[in-house]
């Protein structure tokens, strides 16, 4: 059985680690790998390789970084079904959605080579006479990304690529779950020609991301999982003088408005909540219908009865198994939780299984209506494919549902009226809207935009706000003397 090495200062290494944790195939639960946890000495190592590294790699022009960039964009396009389908053998996810999970961390690359526009300072010539005032972005030194088993491709390219590309060095854990995607993507940033201890790789679980936090050479730390784990990453890291962006769980609601396509809603409802096995913290979970709409949901239950999961080479599988037996069980007891609190039913996709893969962590689709705001499946995130509707009067008291809701991560609106999508967009406390867009994960340009519990920090990941948040601000002062200028002692704080 392969136990998955770290990488440290250039070299793929077996951990000497005794604890390990087992990969599996969602789709049958055998195990495919051993992940170690690292020690604590096997951390250190790693974050002091970045260290050391840290030294040249700041000095490399920006341009040399970015040409980096541009060779490891160019291999994960080369191997992108490679790269799938390892993704799909430790998550289960088809290889269509696979492959979109390494393409959208291919974008935030390219995004990364555009590090010398983004790495723009500003300047004012004669702030004061003769004297300018210009300022530069550096980079922080030793960075470190904590990520979560439901894109293990895309996350952890939201992180290292633009912070290595700004001149910091970087330890990435991956989730413990599916660390086999995060070491070939690592493997092929070795192959691009990234100099050893630029990208080190350490595996484990909450020792090994404790040993991180804690150490007082780790400058920054990205972190995406649940909220509660992000809430204490937050605080830890805080605690330790380090810099800490934090994107957690999410409870996303699209709201319908009557006047909406309805075939263009139900079709994108059913999508956006199922996908994935609801594995996505951009998934719709809870469905507003404004005014009468009986007839919508109703319409929903043939569409919901139709999705079929299936294996990941089957191209006719619509998504495939939960990561884990305990996520399947959380799911079930949370359909249980529904029926007992009161909500009907329509879809019951507790109990699914694929011939042949009866040992998988299957679920159906699952559709609940008369969902209320005290109930579990509402409040909590439920992390599968489940979708709860609900039914208000009014805009104003869908609006008025969502801002109470603590997360705030994604909504959408349906609706032909501009004025309504306009009030919807300003009013909402949600950090990412769509407007007939079902799932709006705005592109690398951008950034990730969570709000509320979604998000613990300031600077958000990807586009402008991860460069700031990967880099401190210089601001110097300047003043080339001359003949003709006056000299002497100046007792006043204006510049003259
Ligand atoms: P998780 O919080 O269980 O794990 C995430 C990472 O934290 C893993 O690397 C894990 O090893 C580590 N970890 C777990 N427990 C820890 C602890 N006690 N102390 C320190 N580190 C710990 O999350 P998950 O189940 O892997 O991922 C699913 C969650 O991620 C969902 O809640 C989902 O909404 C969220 N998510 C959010 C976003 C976003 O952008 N907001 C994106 C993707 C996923």
């Amino acid at each position: 059985m392969q136990t998955v090495p770290l990488l440290i200062d250039g070299e793929f290494v077996a951990s000497a680690s005794q604890e390990t944790i087992q990969v599996t195939n969602p789709a049958n639960n055998e195990t495919i790998a051993l992940a170690p946890v690292a020690q604590a000495i096997e951390v250190e190592k790693a974050v002091a390789a970045a260290k050391a590294a840290f030294e040249s790699w700041k000095e490399t022009p920006v341009s040399e970084r970015s040409r980096l960039m541009m060779r490891y964009q160019a291999l994960l396009k080369e191997r992108h079904d490679d790269i799938a389908k390892v993704l799909s053998s430790e998550t289960g996810k088809t290889f269509a959605d696979a492959k979109g999970d390494v393409w959208r961390g291919i974008e935030v690359v390219e995004q990364a080579i555009n590090m010398p526009a983004l790495m723009m300072g500003e300047s004012v010539e004669n702030v004061a006479r003769g004297i300018d005032t210009y300022s530069y972005i550096q980079p922080l030194g030793v960075c470190t990304g904590i990520t979560p088993f439901n894109f293990p491709a895309m996350i952890p390219l939201w992180m290292f690529p633009m912070a290595i590309a700004a001149g910091n060095t970087f330890v990435l854990k991956p989730s413990e779950q599916d660390p086999l995607t995060p070491n070939l993507l690592a493997e092929l940033f070795v192959e691009a020609g990234a100099p050893k201890g630029v990208l080190n790789v350490v595996h484990g679980n909450k020792t090994t991301v404790d040993s991180l936090l804690h150490h007082n050479d780790v400058k920054a730390v990205s972190f995406v999982g649940s909220v509660p784990v992000g809430q204490y990453i937050y605080k830890t890291a805080t605690e330790n003088m380090k810099r800490a962006q934090c994107f957690a769980g999410a409870k996303n609601h699209s709201v319908i408005m009557p006047d909406a396509n309805k075939a263009q809603v139900l079709n994108n409802l059913v999508g956006a909540s199922v996908g994935a096995a609801g594995q996505r913290c951009m998934a719709i979970s809870v469905a507003v219908f404004v005014g009468s709409s009986q007839e919508w949901i109703e319409e929903l239950v043939p569409l919901f009865n139709e999705v079929k999961p299936g294996l990941w080479d089957d191209e006719s599988a619509a998504y495939g198994p939960l990561i884990s037996p305990a996520a399947k069980a959380r799911v079930q007891d949370y359909i249980k939780q529904g029926k007992e609190q009161g909500a009907t039913c329509l879809v019951d996709g507790s109990e699914y299984s694929v011939a042949g893969y009866e040992s998988g962590n299957w679920m159906g689709p699952t559709l609940f209506t008369d969902v209320t705001p005290d109930m579990t499946i509402y409040r909590d995130e439920i992390f599968g494919p489940v979708l709860c509707c609900m039914r208000v009067d009014t805009l104003e008291e869908a609006i008025a549902l969502v801002n109470a809701n603590p997360y705030g991560n994604g909504t959408s609106i349906f609706t032909a009226s501009g004025a309504a999508a306009r009030k919807y967009q300003h009013e909402i406390e949600v950090g990412q809207v769509g407007i007939n867009v079902p799932i709006p994960v705005p592109l690398p340009f951008f950034s990730f935009t969570g709000w509320k519990n979604s998000f613990f920090g300031d600077l958000h990941a990807y586009g402008k706000q991860a460069v700031r948040f990967y880099t401190e601000t210089k601001t110097i002062t300047a003043r080339w003397f001359e003949d003709d200028i006056p000299s002497g002692p100046n007792m006043t704080i204006n510049l003259r």
